[in-house]
């Protein structure tokens, strides 16, 4: 046994880091601020980037923004200034007879720079090429002369730890250097990674094209000399795959048992009557769109099939989600069962309560709205009705949740998430019947790489389509100077007889300031700017009557343009509104702001949607608006959302139960996402997973990897 084996054989890989070659106690207190305590977490800690150093580049090849290396011979040195703001500089022209390199310092001591550079003397050097206008050149690059008699060629051979091979990029802490991470990842590698065992199945590792896990830790780390630079940029390097779908592998296991878990149980098997949907069709206003359809036909195989549905339903604002939730809760209304609609606010139940209301009125059937407001007097009869059968529906807050609301018979519960409900609350809504079907609607689309972690045990329906007759909206971001042009554009627009909306925040510290901020815009909006027009303000201090007054009164046109806070946000469906104008608008997240700006755009007539961006909004905050401008598809901002603030800020990782990925990208990785997912159920279906010999190590790996957060008992 030579000396590493022995080391490694006698650790672990939760050995803690001060433990580890070359970690001494002020290096180790550094890594622990950066989340690394034992050898596992560094293990994983994988390059940013990577050098291509395999070989010295001759000028005339060089690409730009890529950090290479080039060799040649200095023909020109000296200080100068840049052209611009006049900075001093030194210059060092090289070349290697293909081209010329410029080669730039703008911190430096001159001395020691005319020591150096001699006009004459061969030197090696290591940067980022950029272009500027026919010259290239490179700032700062690490140098390193040649001795005399010395090739380039031994300068690759004699120093493997910089030369001749992809070296890693690592993040870094204050105070860290990247050639002394380099040093002690090497040595933990070698050492460490032995250790790491393969759990995927060989078949699945093979089918997919896998590394063993060994291997693949080693070459993340230090990628072997042939693997495509291509590759590593992108991130689609085998190593990296390996490393991705692993960890997807067994999220996606777990989350496969727990659907597997649900569609095993013994569920309603409706049957279609018609008697409510068929009425209801000839009701509507319109024609289903195919999107709508299809995504109806889904829900009723679900329905029909006699276990219970575990579905989610994605769809943009506006895509009309609403009437496939009606429909599907008419299914289960025909087969003698109830329904209960559940939102995670108040003013969200209130606003589907205002939606189902009238048509289940309009089929005879009774629906009830229940929210912690609700008055005890009226409390009681409607949990008497909801007990006794004859409510057929419940749309309300969490207080339907309670331990006090029992049903007859709970048929179909609908959820509608935002976000901000979690798994809890689904098996809470569950638990009402005896395996009642289960839809989830989510008004903000999310990636689909996304939605299959986040909501991953559930099926997914997606409304990818808007009904027809809509115009797009035009968005503008303007700034304080804007304001009184923007008031014009509004007044355009109710004085052609069109609706608008001008929206403020929620201000953090309290409501009232909330309240503050918008009813003091709405006075002096009313006097000063828009005397002429009828104004309403709404806010969600208002008492529901007075809420659905003041809505009617829109919506009917008696008031022509509605001053509010957030409460637009959603439902409200006015298609004669045609402009939108958001008050500090960076102070929204993407999500809300694509949420009020489907408010607009409803109608046959262009929509605008004017985003004021407050003096002192942050650079990340006028990023978000840029995006609102740029895109109207709520998929694309998802994304883009995804991208600025990162899975767990996007879903709120507490309550999705989303985890934090050691090595995968959500937005880079949705497609080895796909595939694990795809292996991962197939596995669950094979009968010989649950207790067969030949799973036990996969099973232990899930097991550990899922901890407390797989309540399975099949898993044997
Ligand atoms: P969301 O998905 O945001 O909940 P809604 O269900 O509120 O969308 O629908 C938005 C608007 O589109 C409503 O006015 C609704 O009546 C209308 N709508 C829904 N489906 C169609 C359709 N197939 N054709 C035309 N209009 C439709
Ligand atoms: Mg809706």
């Amino acid at each position: 046994m030579n000396a590493a084996s022995t080391r490694a054989a006698c650790h672990s890989l939760t050995t803690p880091l001060n433990r580890v070659r070359g970690v001494g106690p002020r290096l180790f207190e550094k890594l622990s601020r950066m989340g690394l305590s034992d050898v596992e977490s560094a293990l994983y800690h994988l390059p940013l980037r990577y050098e291509d150093r395999r070989q010295i580049l001759k000028i005339g090849q060089i690409r730009e923004q890529a950090v290479q290396v080039f060799s040649g011979t200095i023909i020109a040195a000296g200080e100068s200034q840049t052209a611009r703001q006049r900075k001093r500089l030194y210059e060092v022209v090289i070349s290697d007879g293909t081209g010329k390199l410029s080669l730039k310092w703008f911190h430096y001591r001159k001395p020691l720079m005319q020591q150096r550079f001699i006009v004459g003397r061969h030197l090696i050097a290591v940067g980022e090429p950029r272009r500027f206008g026919v010259l290239r050149e490179v700032h700062h690059p690490d140098i390193q002369f040649l001795q005399p008699g010395q090739s380039d060629a031994d300068v690759l051979v004699a120093d493997p730890l910089a030369y001749g091979c992809y070296l890693p990029v690592y993040a870094l802490t204050e105070g860290l250097h990247q050639k002394t991470v380099r040093k002690i990842w090497r040595h933990l590698v070698t050492d460490y990674a032995p250790l790491v065992s393969s759990s995927l199945p060989e078949a699945i590792c093979e089918r997919q094209g896998l590394l063993p896990l060994t291997q693949a830790l080693e070459q993340a780390h230090w990628p072997s000399a042939d693997t495509p630079y291509k590759k590593l940029e992108a991130g689609t390097d085998q190593a990296r795959r390996t490393l991705v779908f692993d960890e997807f592998f067994f999220l996606e296991l777990g989350l496969a048992l727990r659907r597997k878990g649900v569609t095993l149980e013994q569920g309603f098997a409706f049957t279609l009557a018609h008697r409510y949907t068929a009425p209801l069709a000839r009701m509507l206003p319109f024609q289903l769109t195919t999107a709508q359809r299809r995504v109806l036909g889904e829900i009723k195989r679900d329905m029909l099939s006699p276990h219970p549905m575990n579905r989610l339903l994605q769809g943009d604002v506006g895509s009309g989600k609403t009437v496939v939730a009606l429909m599907s809760a008419l299914i289960a209304i025909e087969n003698s069962t109830q329904v209960a609609v559940v939102a995670p606010t108040e003013i969200l139940a209130e606003q589907h309560f205002l939606q189902f209301q009238p048509w289940l009125e309009k089929l005879g059937l009774t629906v009830v709205y229940l929210a912690g407001s609700t008055p005890q007097k009226n409390r009681k009869s409607i949990l008497q009705g909801i007990a006794s059968g004859s409510v057929d529906m419940v749309v309300g807050t969490h207080a339907v949740l309670q331990e006090s609301v029992r049903f007859k018979q709970l048929g179909l519960g609908i959820i509608d998430e935002q976000h901000r409900f979690g798994v809890r609350q689904r098996a809470a809504l569950r638990n009402k019947g005896r395996h009642p079907d289960l839809l989830v609607m989510t008004a903000t689309p999310i990636p689909r790489s996304l939605a299959l972690t986040a909501y991953g045990d559930l099926a997914l329906s997606v409304i990818d389509e808007l009904p027809p007759g809509r115009t797009p909206v035009q968005t503008r971001m303007l700034g304080e100077e804007d304001r009184q042009k923007a008031y014009r554009q509004i007044k355009a627009e109710l004085a052609e007889g069109r609706q608008g909306y001008i929206v403020y925040p929620l201000v953090e510290e309290t409501e009232k300031n909330d309240l503050l901020a918008a009813s003091e815009g709405y006075d002096y909006l009313r006097r000063q700017i828009f005397s002429q027009f009828s104004l309403g303000l709404l806010h969600g201090r208002l008492k529901a009557d007075e809420k659905a007054r003041l809505m009617r009164e829109f919506k009917a046109g008696h008031i022509h343009l509605l001053v509010s806070t957030t409460v637009v946000e959603v439902g409200i469906d006015v298609p004669n509104a045609s402009v939108m104008m958001i008050e500090h608008a960076e102070r929204f997240g993407l999500a809300q702001l694509h949420q009020l700006r489907g408010r607009v755009g409803r109608g046959a007539t262009t929509s605008y949607c004017l985003l004021m961006r407050s003096e002192r909004c942050s650079d990340e905050g006028r990023k978000r608006l840029e995006v609102m401008v740029a895109h109207t598809d709520g998929f694309r901002i998802a994304e883009a959302d995804l991208a600025i603030r990162g899975p767990g800020e996007v879903l709120g990782t507490r309550q999705s139960g989303l985890p934090d990925f050691r090595v995968a990208n959500l937005l880079r990785d949705g497609r080895i996402l796909e595939q694990a997912r795809q292996e991962a159920f197939q596995l669950v279906d094979n009968p010989d997973f649950a207790h067969g010999k030949a799973y036990a190590e996969v099973r232990r790996e899930l097991t550990k990897r899922w901890g407390g957060r797989l309540e399975l008992a099949s898993l044997g």
